[in-house]
C-alpha cells in the first residue's frame, strides 16, 4: 500500500457508506449538458458549476483542448445519452501555456524523469532513457488562451459529427477568484443555428 491509496480507499469507504440515493440515478446526465476543461487540480468542476452527481458529462484533457479523442467523447454524450449544450472552459495559469511542441519534445528526448521549470526554463534532469517518440505527438500547447477557447469551440462548431442544434459556450476559469468569464467571440462562434 501507498500512503496516497491509504487515502483514497478510505476516502471512498467514507463516501460509500453515505452512497445513499445515488444508486438510482439514471446512465444519462439528468440536466442534459457537457462540459470540456483542463485536467487542472485546481478546477473542480462540480462545485464551480453546481453539479450533482448524475448532473453532467466533464471531460477533461491537458488544456482542456478540443482534441479528438475530446470530439470522441462530445459526440457519444450528445448521440447516445442526449447532452443538447456544451461548455469550453479554458482556465488562466494554464500549465498548456508554460511550453511549446519543440520544448517538450526536446525534454523528452532527453529523459522520461520530471522536468523543473524556474518560471522561465525549463530544464530536463537528463540520466538518459529519453524518446524520440514525443516527436510525432501534436501537445496542444496554448499561445493565447481566449484564442483557444475560440480554436477549439470553432473546431468543434465545425465538426462533421457534431448537429448545429447544440450550442457552445466558451468561457475562461479563473483560479485566482473562481469566476468563470465568457469569450464572446467563441460564445458567438458556437451559437446554435
Ligand atoms: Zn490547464
Amino acid at each position: 500500500m501507498t500512503k496516497i491509496r491509504d487515502e483514497i480507499l478510505t476516502a471512498n469507504r467514507r463516501y460509500a457508506d453515505s452512497f445513499g440515493d445515488k444508486a438510482k440515478l439514471a446512465l444519462p446526465p439528468a440536466r442534459g449538458f457537457a462540459l470540456l476543461t483542463c485536467m487542472d487540480a485546481r478546477i473542480d468542476p462540480a462545485r464551480l458549476a453546481g453539479l450533482a452527481e448524475g448532473d453532467a458529462h466533464v471531460i477533461r484533457n491537458a488544456g482542456g483542448r478540443a482534441s479528438d479523442d475530446a470530439i470522441r467523447s462530445l459526440v457519444i454524450s450528445h448521440k447516445l445519452l442526449g447532452t443538447n449544450e456544451w461548455f469550453v472552459i479554458h482556465h488562466t495559469n494554464c500549465g498548456m501555456e508554460l511550453f511549446t511542441d519543440d520544448i517538450m519534445r526536446d525534454l523528452l528526448s532527453h529523459s522520461l524523469a520530471t522536468a523543473t521549470y524556474d518560471g522561465t526554463r525549463w530544464s530536463d534532469p537528463g540520466g538518459g532513457g529519453g524518446s524520440h517518440a514525443g516527436d510525432f505527438i501534436d501537445w496542444l500547447t496554448i499561445k493565447d488562451l481566449a484564442a483557444s477557447v475560440v480554436v477549439d469551440v470553432e473546431r468543434i462548431r465545425q465538426h462533421p459529427l457534431v448537429p448545429r442544434t447544440i450550442p457552445i459556450h466558451g468561457y475562461i476559469y479563473e483560479v485566482t477568484t473562481g469566476r468563470l468569464v465568457e469569450v464572446p467571440r467563441a460564445s458567438e462562434l458556437g451559437r446554435a443555428r
